[in-house]
């Protein structure tokens, strides 16, 4: 039975545990013993790391069998116990931006390299609660700044679908390992579309929650305004399993934790979706859109219609400048969070220095890659003493504006529906070298990160070089569990989330 587990999705999965069909310890084995033993054409990964590339793609950044074992052993006594939470023994993958005490956290910078943390993300900890079994670390675009996991100190990620494109970032590890099975699901964190766009650019599912309803206490800072976590898995009914156990308020340890409740997010699943109201924002179809994706997302559209929904045109006539704006202030925000990386008190310091600045200096000229500097660079400078009020200023005006065009959409709406990103994955190395080329990719993803919205990515068809497409809805604040249940009901009908890479 066990030799294909990794075919179950988190809810197929979890029942199976439940009814000891198998074990925690059978499922964590089968899942280490794949990543492992999997390989794929393109392994390149390895030349560039500088730790030992635990799978073909490049997705982990860190395994412990033993540290796995010991999880899915206290899982099974749970379940010998009698505790049938419905995630007790699922095995999963967090990106490694959040600290774990059981395996060591690098965030993808050369800053953190054998960094180990003292305590568990509150993430970490409730899915931990929750039963689930850490299956490894996944890597990430340094310190979360990216959208292709190229920016990786440890060396880019492969996409499953086709080894020579990227999986998209900054949560591409996460993204990469879930759609080659090599974990049923995966823990992001998303400040401007690191959970949306790399789920698209793999063809699964991922959610990114309202801002401030999953706990940041253990997730590394990078916009502190902007990040928040969700989780990654081939199915929307997956990711409400697991959102659910994930957000709650942890007002003690993170500032801006919301006060409210935990919710099951998957009492609305069966819901039908007559009457739904789908707002189409028409800049979201304009030039820059590739015509490959455009068709898919029309196709899904379509569906929507006959499942019984409405499309209502509407406008957010800001999205442009959510690229600006997102590139001041996240830039401006990381430029203060960094900060503590100085090399007295974790991770990385030179070995030679004269005195205590020039240690600074070297540690963080040798600890950050260039990305990771570029930010820092527009960062200070945007906040500097006569720049602040022409840049960040502005830019925090707009960010509200661009919020109060969601607001006048959802009077006219209930979630809005449009692409993740203008094209699907592209070519490793195509856009490296051009930062503002990436920058320009995000420009569906940022506005609902500015407002603090809710967003979803579900795989809707395929593009040029049969490439996964990703279609994105926007939920109104709290909107988590009608996004899910607008793509379960779309899940039902269609089969796109059940396509998986060749040989997969
Ligand atoms: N691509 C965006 C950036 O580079 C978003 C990253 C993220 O959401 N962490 O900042």
């Amino acid at each position: 039975m066990s030799h294909d587990l990794h075919q179950l999705g988190v809810a197929a999965l979890a029942a199976k545990l439940r009814a000891k069909e198998v074990s925690a310890t059978e499922a964590a084995g089968h899942f280490l013993k794949r990543a492992r033993t999997i390989d794929a054409a393109g392994r390149t990964a390895a030349t560039l790391s500088a730790q030992p590339v635990h799978d073909a793609w490049g997705a982990f950044l860190s395994i412990d069998e033993d540290a796995t074992l010991a999880q899915a052993r206290a899982a099974d006594a749970r379940i010998a116990d009698g505790d049938a939470g419905p995630l007790v023994g699922v095995p999963i993958a967090h990106k490694d931006v959040f600290v774990t005490r059981d395996f060591p956290t690098t965030a993808g910078s050369k800053m953190l390299a054998g960094y180990r943390s003292p305590f568990d993300a509150t993430v970490v900890a409730r899915l931990a609660d929750a039963g689930c079994v850490t299956l490894g670390k996944t890597s990430c675009d340094e310190l979360a700044m990216g959208s292709s996991n190229e920016n990786c100190a440890y060396g880019p990620v492969h996409n499953p679908w086709d080894t020579a494109r990227v999986p998209g970032g900054s949560s591409g590890g996460s993204a990469a390992a879930v759609a080659a099975r090599l974990a049923p699901a995966a823990t992001g964190t998303d400040t401007g579309g690191s959970i949306r766009q790399p789920a698209a650019f793999c063809g699964i599912t991922g959610i990114k929650p309202t801002y401030g309803r999953a706990s940041r206490y253990g997730m590394i800072a990078y916009g502190s305004s902007l990040d928040q976590a969700g989780v990654m898995a081939p199915s929307a009914e997956d990711c409400a399993l697991l959102l659910s156990a994930l957000c709650g308020p942890d007002v003690a340890r993170d500032s801006t934790s919301l006060d409210v409740p935990p919710e099951d997010y998957s009492r609305a699943l069966g819901d039908a979706l007559a009457g739904l109201r789908i707002g189409i924002p028409k800049e979201f179809f304009g030039e820059g859109l590739g015509a490959d994706v455009r068709a898919a997302i029309d196709a899904a559209l379509k569906e929507y219609e006959k499942l019984g929904a409405t499309l209502v045109p509407i406008s957010l006539p800001r999205t442009e400048l959510a690229i600006p704006v997102y590139y001041v202030i996240a830039p401006a925000e990381a430029s203060s969070n960094l900060s503590r990386f100085d090399g007295v008190k974790f991770g990385h310091r030179a070995s030679k220095y004269t005195d205590l600045v020039d240690m600074y200096k070297k540690t963080r000229a040798e600890g950050f890659g260039d990305e990771v500097k570029r930010r820092i660079m527009v960062g200070t400078y945007v906040l500097s003493h006569g720049y602040y009020d022409a840049y960040y200023l502005q830019a925090q005006k707009i960010r509200r504006m661009i919020a109060d065009d969601f607001q006048q959409a959802f009077a006219q709406c209930d979630v809005i529906a449009g692409p993740v990103a203008p094209t699907v994955a592209w070519k490793l190395g195509e856009k490296a070298d051009d930062p503002v080329a990436n920058y320009l990719a995000d420009i569906f993803t940022l506005p609902a990160s500015l407002a603090g919205l809710p967003g979803l990515s579900l795989p809707c068809g395929f593009g040029a070089g049969d490439m996964p497409v990703g279609l994105q809805l926007i939920g109104n604040y709290f909107g988590e569990a009608k996004l899910l249940n607008a793509a379960h009901r779309f899940q039902q009908a269609t089969d796109w989330h059940m396509k998986k890479p060749a040989g997969i």
